[in-house]
């Protein structure tokens, strides 16, 4: 980077600076994770000069015969990785490509049936202070009290209730394998769009770690940088009976010129993703957080489901009597970055609530494993414990930073 050190100093060494605290610390937060130093080359390249409104064949500007070629290579690997009808690679991140789903597949005010935030399901999916919520009448579905799992016996009862024109599946903070085939009977019965947010799974579903619902759904969107460890942006993916008005809606619906570095990153992810070694990760990711989720459990904590299908757990530290700010913020103090998170029928405010999130994507990027992964589980342990002694948090902080030193980030390629 020596052209932005002469440049711009200061914003070199801020980068410079997030780059050691990256180094250092560990990251649990579930829905990040580590780019390869090729996917962030696409992004750095000068793709992004160009201007490309419209799509392959079909564009708005001159110029773009190579960036049609791009474009065409990023939408193939994509098909070939999900197995897709079609694939819309435009969308600049998930919130956008669920608007433009929303916007293609029902009408504001129509009915729409998600999952609800407070039990796993994202913003996106009809929360009163978003889009979603604010154009679309949402009902919402919850995990069941006693088990934390979706009950399909009871989505099947507010769908027949509700009658809504589309279903969603997807999650942001929930462990349990989703069924994709009971989702779909169940709009069936009822005459809605199928519509699956693959968000934080997309990765494991690329490495074949868990079922993939694109054949399933009518519709799928997901990011690109949670699991899947590609650039920040995001995909669509649908039959192709929804292919016309999904690519109305993203573009001129929504939005104007694509990110073609992003979707060159996208491209290489996509790559990536489809070798042999991406489903070493996926299984070894998931085996890692069983075996973290298995350590918190044995040293007492109270797991969400009693365990995970997928990359991630909510952990209720109303088990330990603590919040989940205070110990994100004794977790920030040794250097493991984590989420606070809400639990279903929490009885505390999002901005303190009852848990905290953690998730094995990134420590699984460093190449940890499942002895790892318990080693981090009792520093957890340790730094929660010990929220309110200084000096046993600074001692921890250094056995952090010692086991994130044998695992660097981009190995001996840096
Ligand atoms: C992360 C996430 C999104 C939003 O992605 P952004 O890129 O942050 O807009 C949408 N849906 C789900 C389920 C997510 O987990």
């Amino acid at each position: 980077m020596q052209h932005l050190r002469e440049t711009d100093p200061e914003i070199f060494a801020i980068i410079a600076k997030e780059t050691l605290r990256q180094e250092e610390g560990l990251e649990l937060i579930a829905s990040e994770n580590y780019t390869s130093q090729a996917v962030m080359e696409a992004m750095g390249s000068v793709l992004t000069n160009k201007y490309s409104e419209g799509y392959v064949g079909k564009r708005y500007y001159g110029g773009n015969e190579v960036i049609d070629e791009m474009e065409a290579l990023a939408i193939s690997r994509a098909k070939e990785l999900f197995g897709a009808e079609h694939v819309n690679v435009q969308p600049l991140s998930g919130s956008p490509a669920n608007l433009a789903v929303y916007m293609a597949a029902v009408k504001p005010g129509d009915k729409v049936l998600g999952l609800k935030l407070d039990h796993g399901g994202h913003l996106s999916h009809g929360h009163p202070v978003n889009f979603s919520g604010l154009n679309y009448s949402f009902s919402q579905y919850e995990v069941d009290e006693k088990t934390q799992r979706i009950d399909m016996d009871k989505v099947r009862e507010v769908a027949l209730r509700e009658r809504p024109k589309m279903i969603i599946a997807g999650f942001s903070a929930y462990s349990r394998d989703i069924d994709w085939k009971a989702f779909k009977s169940i709009a069936d019965e009822v005459g809605a769009v199928t519509f699956a947010d693959i968000a934080h799974i997309a990765g494991l579903i690329a490495g074949k770690a868990l079922e993939n619902p694109v054949s399933i759904f009518d519709i799928v969107t997901t990011t690109t940088h949670k699991t899947l460890r590609g650039p920040r942006g995001a995909i669509i993916m649908c039959k192709a009976q929804f292919q016309k008005d999904i690519d109305r809606t993203v573009f001129p619906g929504i939005q104007g010129g694509p990110h073609d570095h992003v979707n060159a990153a996208k491209a290489v992810c996509f790559l990536e993703a489809l070798r042999p070694s991406f489903r070493d990760y996926a299984r070894q990711t998931i085996k890692n957080a069983q075996a973290m989720a298995g350590e918190l459990m044995n040293r007492g904590y109270k797991i969400l489901t009693d365990g995970t299908d997928n990359h991630l757990m909510v952990v209720d530290l109303r088990s330990k009597d603590l919040t989940g700010k205070v110990a994100e913020v004794a977790l920030e103090k040794v250097g493991i970055s984590c989420s606070r998170s809400t639990i279903p029928f929490d009885t505390r405010k999002a901005m303190d609530p009852s848990g905290i999130r953690l998730g094995s994507p990134a420590l699984t990027s460093r190449g940890m494993g499942t002895g790892e992964a318990v080693a981090v589980a009792g520093l957890i342990d340790e730094a929660v414990k010990n929220h309110a002694n200084e000096a046993k948090l600074q001692s921890i902080r250094s056995q952090v930073r010692e086991l994130a030193k044998k695992f660097p980030m981009y190995g001996d390629k840096a």
